[in-house]
């Protein structure tokens, strides 16, 4: 009996499709590729300069069984192509546009630490090297998925509020927090009423993007990645590129970035999930930088990965349109954060948690120079929830509890043997 056809959100059959995937070795990348093979029909060329993290997915089938039975397929055995190309040069990278009927660019530098100690290259790759994928899309009139970032906000309104404001307080709330999007209140101009939630709620088509001064290259990364997507949407206009941006909210889940001295360097510093994971799995206090008081929302990779689905499938509800995709349910202070992960680990390990599990350290400790950072950061999830009728679903408690038992499962034995001491003989 033949599969019954696939349907988008408007009930029109899904062609399949081949799906230039730039930065498909990375975290995102790597969830993203899963997806497509085990749920889709689509074939993948998988751009990236490693491909470590999708090796599972890309490994021939093993020999034929001695007893000359069936040798097992992957199911996906042939519709994921891995190209080791640097798209900073490499002239095949307009033929693998071309082939394609979409091109998801997610390749860049994003991690924190590299901003203000690396802000040549951070501007680099999160502007100059994407050029050429906006342009190969445009002038081959092929639709483009380009990942931005919810830094491209930067810091809040309500971050400008006087310390002590009373609206300042309300919002130290926690992972139950209540929803800010209806508390009405007074302005600090006192007789202006105006809601709460626009001094913190960030929304594509409304809120403004707030950056420290130059000296202060943490906001290198968000204003490269403002340009491009200034430049996107430009292209749109001018050209008719058929593009979506996404502003991706601290996406966490097994695969993020890497723990140091194990699959990364030692003096590495990832971002948070894998920092605290860092400390975690060698037993040792987690860091808090300025007290660890800065506020995110959290979103399960796999929540968020659906959402890039939809936006593939779903072309005519996604060109035009930039899309916050994160989890306003899941806010904490960074504090939070640690001490939840402290929690769950003790649960996944089996080992009791330090007595002195937290540390607070400065961020020119931490990150050096011209280090600055995001205060609080809540999407707004009108758009998303309109065009393709997205939700997140996973508590911030279950998607650390599966993640934590991943690092766990995946880090535990070989961080034991990395800090065992060789015996002087
Ligand atoms: P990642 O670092 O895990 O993945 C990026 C991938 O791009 C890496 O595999 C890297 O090797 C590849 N890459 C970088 N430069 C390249 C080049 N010149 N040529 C070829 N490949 C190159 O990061 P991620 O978390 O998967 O993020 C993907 C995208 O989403 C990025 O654009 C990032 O700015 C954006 N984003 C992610 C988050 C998040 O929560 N994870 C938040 C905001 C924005
Ligand atoms: N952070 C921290 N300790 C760490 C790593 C990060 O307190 O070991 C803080 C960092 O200062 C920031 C937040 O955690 O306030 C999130 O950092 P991340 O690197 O995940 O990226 P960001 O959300 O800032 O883009």
């Amino acid at each position: 009996m033949a599969a019954a056809a696939r349907l988008d959100l408007d009930g029109n059959p899904i062609k399949p499709m081949t799906i230039c995937l730039i930065g498909a070795g990375g975290f995102i990348g790597s969830h993203l590729c899963e997806k497509l093979m085990a749920e889709t029909p689509h074939t993948v060329l998988a751009v990236d300069v490693y491909n470590d993290k999708i090796k599972h997915l890309l490994d021939p089938p093993p020999p034929p069984p001695a007893d000359g039975a069936q040798q097992a397929r992957n199911p996906w055995d042939g519709r994921i192509e891995f190209h080791r190309l640097n798209i900073k040069h490499d002239s095949r990278l307009e033929g693998l546009i071309k082939m394609s009927d979409v091109t998801i660019n997610l390749a860049a530098i994003c991690t924190p630490a590299d901003y203000n100690t690396r802000p040549l290259d951070t501007i680099y790759s999160n502007f100059i090297d994407a050029l050429p994928v906006v342009r190969y899309c445009s002038e081959n009139n092929k639709r483009l998925i380009h990942f931005s970032t919810c830094e491209v906000y930067g810091k809040t309104l309500g971050s400008y509020l006087p310390k002590d404001h009373p609206l300042r307080k309300v919002h130290s709330s926690g992972i139950h927090s209540i929803c800010l999007e209806d508390v009405v209140t007074l302005s600090l101009t006192n007789c202006m009423i105006v809601k709460e939630s626009e001094f913190y709620v960030l929304k594509e088509d409304a809120s403004p993007c707030i950056f420290g001064s130059v000296e202060k290259q943490r906001w290198s990364y968000a204003c490269a990645k403002q340009l491009i997507e200034r430049l996107i949407y430009a292209e749109g206009a001018e050209n008719g590129l058929e593009y979506t941006i996404v502003r991706p909210f601290n996406w966490i889940g097994p695969r993020m970035d890497f723990i140091p001295g194990i699959d990364g360097p030692s003096e590495g510093v990832p971002r948070v999930l894998a920092c605290f994971s860092n400390n975690l799995l060698r037993r040792e206090p987690l860091k808090l930088v300025d007290g660890g008081q800065s506020q995110r929302t959290f979103v399960y990779i796999k929540d968020a990965i659906e959402a890039v689905h939809l936006m593939i499938e779903n072309p005519a509800r996604a060109n035009g349109h930039i899309f916050n995709v994160g989890n306003p349910n899941n806010e904490v202070t960074i504090k939070q954060l640690a001490e939840i992960m402290v929690q769950v680990y003790s649960k996944v390990s089996g080992e009791p948690p330090l007595e002195a599990a937290t540390i607070d350290v400065s961020s020119k400790q931490f990150y050096g120079e011209g280090y600055d950072d995001s205060d609080k950061r809540i999407p707004d999830m009108t758009i998303i929830n309109k065009q393709l009728g997205w939700n997140p679903k996973t508590s911030l408690w279950d998607l650390l509890d599966s993640t934590l038992a991943y690092q766990h499962r995946t880090y535990a034995e070989a961080v034991r043997m990395a800090m065992v001491k060789p015996v002087a003989s």
